[in-house]
């Protein structure tokens, strides 16, 4: 998988990606991260990369002209027009299943956005998919690709180590993770749950899965509503 993140501060985003799981997933050539300058593709002599909007309104708009050059290097040097996700919060919004699709492409490009975003006109030219981390607004892309770049790497095979993945995850089937408990058995007066001790593996993850349900009903409704259960299950938790 190779990231090229178009942005106005590179160095965020490589210093955000090169740590960790990700750095080192990088290291042994799984990943690749280049951020790639927007700045450096302006024509403008002052090197301005932004403009008025027409119609008037506040803030500035970042301009077509570099944005497109920016995407062309890429586009050119790589020999194909790969995915093009622009994070914006005008976008559907990012879930796992959305991070295993990526997870499939050879390159995907990030465009983030700054000041009061992009001028449309060069949006429909590159863009495939738009994405939102959430319903809120920040001042840039660049935390919303670091966001996309973790979860989507996370599905590449051999980023995660089998002791790091877990065999199950939230999401999975619709259901958040179980509780989960370290050394030692007793903190602060709290006990483990016996079962996690007994040794008896089918109860443990009948213990577990029963914890993911009752999760996933009390803190994400919406989710439940979603969640593959049996029959047997369906009775008993609705
Ligand atoms: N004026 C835009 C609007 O109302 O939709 C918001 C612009 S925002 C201040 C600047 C940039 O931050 C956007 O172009 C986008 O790249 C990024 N951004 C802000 N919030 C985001 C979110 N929730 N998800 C993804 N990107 C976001």
């Amino acid at each position: 998988m190779k990231f090229h993140i178009m942005t106005l501060f590179p160095e965020m985003v490589l210093q955000g990606l090169n740590t960790s799981i990700i750095g080192r997933a990088a290291e042994k050539g799984l990943l690749s991260i280049e951020a790639v300058n927007i700045r450096d593709y302006t024509l403008d002599k002052h090197k301005k990369v932004d403009d008025y909007p027409y119609g008037g309104g506040a803030g500035m708009l970042m301009q077509a002209q570099p944005v497109y050059d920016a995407w062309k290097s890429i586009v050119d040097r790589i020999g194909y027009r790969p995915r093009t996700i622009y994070l914006t919060p005008q976008g559907t919004t990012f879930t796992q299943p959305m991070a295993k699709e990526f997870a499939k492409e050879e390159d995907l490009i990030f465009l983030c956005g700054h000041y009061e975003g992009i001028d449309e006109r060069v949006l429909e030219e590159i863009v495939t998919d738009y994405v939102s981390i959430g319903d809120y607004v920040l001042t840039g892309g660049e935390l919303p690709a670091m966001v996309l770049a973790d979860a989507i790497s996370r599905m590449v095979p051999g980023v995660l180590t089998n002791e790091e993945s877990g065999s199950t995850e939230s999401f999975e089937g619709n259901l958040l993770e179980y509780p989960q408990y370290s050394r030692p058995e007793e903190w602060m007066g709290k006990k483990v749950p016996p079962v996690l001790l007994s040794g008896n593996h089918q109860k443990v993850e009948e213990w577990r899965r029963e914890q993911a349900i009752l999760r996933t009903k009390e803190r994400r409704p919406d989710l439940f509503e979603k969640a593959q259960l049996t029959e047997k299950e369906k009775k008993l938790f609705s």
